[in-house]
This record gives C-alpha cells, structure tokens and sequence, in this order.
C-alpha cells in the first residue's frame, strides 16, 4: 500500500503540501520518480522541475535524498516505513498540470504525485484536505477517484488500484457549479469554475445526447461507471485532455449557452470538445497503441498511430454531434469543409505523411514554429480526414451495409478481448476485415503517404460535391461560400497586432517569400501607404491589381523594402454542398443512431 496526502497551507502561493508514506520501502534504498509527460499530450513537460523543497524521513529520523536525476530521488536505505515530505509549485493554467490560487485548484496526479518505483503495482490511497484558509472554506471536491470517506463532493480519503489509475483522475477543488445528467442509464456530472453564465439545461441536455450516441455506437453499457467533465471557465482558453472516467477542459466563457440566447458556433465548438474528449474514453484510453500502453512517462514513447488515435477520435467528434442533433447536416458538412481548407493550405501535407507527423509528435507537432504550415501535417486534421476517407470507401464497398463504425466496434472486441493494445497493422487489418476486400495499399497511400486524399470522388459518391475558391480574407476558414475573394496570393498569413501588420508565416515558394518577406515581420506600408489588414485584404480581392508592389517592413529594428510580385490566388478553400436530392442517402452515414438491440 503506498499513501499519499496532499493538502496546502499556501493557496495564495500556489504549493500543494504532499506527503508520500512507503510502508516497506526497497531495502537498497527508495528510487522515486516524478512523470516527465502526461498521457495525452506527446510533449516533456518535467513536472518534477515544480518541486521546490523535499525532505524524507523514517522510524528513526531524517533519511538522506539523493537526486538522480531531473526527475528522480533516492532515498537512503530505511528502517521501517519511509515518509517522504515535497512542495509542488502549482501554477499552471492548463488542463495538463497544476493550479492552485484562492479561487481554485486542480491538479492532474502526473504533477504531483511521485512515483514509487518497483511498487507502482501496488494499491494507492490518497487524502485531500481542504487547503487552508478562509477562501477555501467553502470549497468542494470533484473528481472520479474511488472515495472510501468524505461526502459527495467533499473532501476525503481515495483509492486506486495502482499508480497507473492514480494519476488518471484529475481533481478540482473550489466553488463550483455542477449539473448532473444519464446517459444509457450511467450518471455523469459536468463541474464548472470560473465566472460564467450558463444555461445549464441545455447543456446537459445536449451532452447526454452526445454522451448516448457514442455508448451506443460502441455499444452498451458504457466503459465507465460514471463520468465527470471538470471545466475550467476563462476569460480566452480552449484545450482538453482525457482519462479513463473524465476530462478536464479548459474554454472561454463565450463558448458556454448563454440562457436565452441561441446556441452559437463557439458552443459549437465547446460540444465538438466535450465530444473528443469523451470518445477518448474508448479511443486511447481503453484501445491503445501498444507502446503508449507501455510507457513509463520518462521519456518519449514513440507511435506511428497517432493519426488513428486522434485522427478518428476527431472525426466522431463532429459526426456524433449531427447524429445527436446537436448541430445540423449543413454544419456538419461546414465544419468538414474548414477541416479540409486547414489541411489544404498547408504545404506541409506534401512533405510529411499522418504516420510520421504522429511519430515526430514530441518534436515537431507539439513545438511548431513559423515554418510549421511549411513542414508539418497535423495528425489530428488530416487524421480525421483520412478516417472519413476509410468511413466513405467502407460504405461505398459494402453498399451502406459497414461502415468506420464497425472497425471501431471491431477495435472495442479487441479490448475486451485482450486489453486493447493496438499494433502498427492492426487498424489497417480490420478495416480491410470490415470492408470485405483488401483496400490495404489505399490505407497505405492515405497513412503513409503524402498525396491528397481522394476526397472528391469519396463525398460525390454519397451525394455530396466538395467546391473549392480562393480565401476571402486572412480570416477565412473555409467551410462555406463567400461573395467574394481573393484574385491574387501575398503567400503569406498576417494578423493585426499591436504594432501593426505581423507577418504570421509565410508560404513556401509564395509571393512574400520568394521576395524575401519572413515570418515576424511586422509589415507597416504597401506601395508607400500605412498598411492595414482591411486595406490589404481589399488590394488582393481587385482583379486590376498589378502583380508587382512594394512591401515596407520592420524586420527587428531594421527597415526594409521589398519588391513582391503577387500570385494568382490558389483555389484552397474547400466548401461542402449537398443537394437536396442527397438527403437520403446521408441518413446512414449522418443519421441518429438507435439503441443497440
Ligand atoms: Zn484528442
């Protein structure tokens, strides 16, 4: 049994106290270890860099520590139990570390929990107690740890099973609002801080109908006894991350439903997350590549899947909004066509496939640079295009009698069956299973490779046409029609910050960087005028703009000028129709989906 209590005596700055009780510590001497990562986001963070002070003693008095490394200790051989007493700084605002002020606090174990090394199979108890002081006095607790004491929502001793489950039930503590709701007869609860308005109904209403279309799409019952979605409310925010039986969130309060009001693309939004994060509770969680499954979180784990993992995970997350009701067909096809202008202007597409975007995840898709859109595809992007791809060539083989949706049910047995742990060909084995016929070297080409999807002809053969156009402005997503758009290309993305125009990144091979304009650039006048975005935007739409013009710009303290010559604009928006006549047809594919008998 290894214990833990975490408390603090120091909200206002940002420590949680921890106290780690080790009953039969190793005889040679106790290694402890602090996770370099947390599953789910392929970066190394070294939360062990937060611990500011760490002492241990046993039976007898102090023991001496010895740190091995960044994120490891040893402590001196014992006599009887060893306590080990650490300060964790908690001050990060993200769904993926530690927070604590006076308003709040929450904490994923990953940050603040250390490892036991050679007992991390061992059952783990953990009391939280309220921090200390008169803002916390209040205060509830939300998590979905096992609880052996407390009352609902208080704070109390937990339990799991092993260090493994510790660490995948993230904790929020303060004074919160929360709703409550079933999906397939399982209870889940929606924890929110922060300040914010919300209509509360509507948004449980909507969740539980998402919630119930991906149980019932696996099947019932659900994988989890009980669900918790622990949102952090914020003035400018939007992340999520997910574990085994909840999700932490962070989002805007502008993206909450607002009573009264009707529901907006930014709440939209909000349901596509809670959607993702929720459909992860079978995609990653449960069925997983296997190196994942094996990772020890000191250091990378490297997998080609990630494309799968993500990829089709952000693929249902829209679809079950539309088969839920959420939103509508034509918002579907919306927020696929702006996924697809996303991908599309993108030059990195052609040089880097979803397998090795997923594979160089921890040093490419987690730390992009200006150059990104240059060198890198998003696995989570052109994943989720990539598994409408296998959704549309499955129904098309199968005469709408098999779908993506089986290959995951067929991933599902697979878990039950074994644990879930996916190989590098399994996916590709299944859907070929599931399709009646080997579309083996189309998987391949569409995984492995770097041409573009055949996108067009897979949407034209279930009713749907894929347009394409030219931006309408440096603000365009994509998705939709516009009255007008661009006649020529600067090549380069732009934004309005404070000191003017800021060169965003540029095209590779475009107008802005054959001439010599660079990402950072802060560009102050075209053709001798103060340069605007409006004015800009306005310039590139008129068709009698003369391809040469001259570009002044601020590249550190140093001006300069260039001569650019403008390029026809490229036709790399994409918006999606469906004519009326489709209707039934896309009732398979976008359709609500029944109670499984
Ligand atoms: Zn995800």
């Amino acid at each position: 049994m290894i214990r833990y209590a975490i408390g603090s005596t120091l909200p206002a700055a940002h420590y949680f106290d921890i106290q780690l009780t080790i009953d039969q510590p190793d005889p040679e001497g106790q290694c402890l270890r602090m996770p370099a990562w947390i599953p789910g986001s392929y970066m190394i963070r070294d939360f062990a860099r937060h611990i500011v002070e760490i002492s241990a003693r046993d039976d007898t008095g102090e023991v001496a520590l010895e740190q091995l490394n960044k994120s490891s200790y040893r402590a001196a051989p014992a006599a009887g139990t060893l306590q080990v007493d650490y300060r964790v700084y908690a001050w990060d605002l993200s769904v993926r570390g530690a927070h604590l002020d006076t308003t709040h606090g929450f904490f994923n174990g990953s940050s603040v929990f250390l490892e036991v090394l050679g007992q991390s199979d061992q059952p783990c108890r953990v009391q939280i107690d309220r921090p200390v002081g008169p803002a916390c006095e209040q205060w509830r607790l939300a998590t979905t740890l096992a609880r052996l004491s407390g009352e609902e929502f208080g704070f109390g001793e937990f339990a799991a099973v092993d260090y493994q489950e510790l660490i995948d039930h993230p904790v929020e503590m303060g004074g919160f609002e929360q709703v409550s709701f079933e999906a397939c007869g399982v209870r889940h609860d929606v924890v929110l801080t922060g300040r914010f308005e919300c209509d509360y109904a509507r948004l449980s209403d909507d969740l539980a109908q998402i919630c119930t279309t991906h149980i019932r799409m696996f099947g019932e019952p659900a994988p989890m006894q009980r669900y918790l979605f622990l949102v952090m409310v914020v003035g400018d925010g939007y992340g999520g991350l997910e574990h085994r039986s909840s999700t932490a969130l962070m989002c805007s309060r502008n993206d909450l439903p607002r009573p009264g009001a009707q529901p907006d693309a930014a709440y939209r939004q909000f349901l596509g997350l809670c959607s993702h994060e929720y459909f992860h509770s079978w995609n990653v969680k449960r069925i997983h590549p296997r190196v994942l499954g094996a990772a020890d979180l000191s250091s990378e784990a490297y997998t080609p899947l990630l494309w799968a993992f993500e990829g089709i995970t952000s693929y249902f997350d829209d679809l079950a909004l539309v088969r839920s009701g959420c939103i509508t067909r034509e918002q579907y096809l919306e927020a696929i066509g702006q996924t697809m202008t996303r991908v599309q202007r993108g030059q990195g597409r052609l040089r880097q496939s979803v397998a090795q975007s997923s594979f160089n995840a921890w040093s490419k898709f987690y730390k992009q640079d200006e150059n990104a859109p240059n060198a890198i595809v998003s696995y989570y992007a052109k994943g989720s295009l990539v598994a409408l791809c296998i959704d549309l060539r499955i129904r098309q083989l199968t005469d709408q009698n098999k779908s993506l949706d089986d290959v995951m049910r067929a991933l599902w047995a697979l878990y039950q069956k074994n644990g879930g742990a996916v190989d590098d060909d399994t996916i590709q084995r299944l859907v070929t299973e599931v399709a009646g016929q080997d579309i083996g070297e189309d998987l391949t080409q569409w995984i492995n490779g770097t041409n573009d999807l055949p996108l067009a002809q897979l949407l034209t053969q279930h009713g749907v046409t894929l347009n394409t156009r030219s931006a309408s402005g440096f603000q365009d997503k994509g998705g939709s029609e516009a009255a007008e758009s661009f006649s020529w290309s600067l090549g380069a993305s732009l934004k309005q910050s404070t000191c003017g125009l800021e060169v965003v990144s540029v095209r590779e091979g475009g107008a802005a960087q054959v001439a010599g304009v660079a990402a950072g650039d802060q560009l102050i006048a075209w053709n001798g005028i103060k340069a605007t975005l409006a004015d800009c935007e306005s310039l590139l739409k008129r068709t009698a703009t003369g391809p040469t013009q001259q570009i002044t710009v601020f590249r550190r303290d140093e001006l300069m000028q260039f001569e650019v010559s403008l390029q026809p604009a490229p036709a790399d928006t994409v918006y999606l129709r469906m004519p009326d006549a489709a209707a039934g047809v896309l009732d398979d594919w976008l359709g609500a989906l029944m109670p499984s008998s």
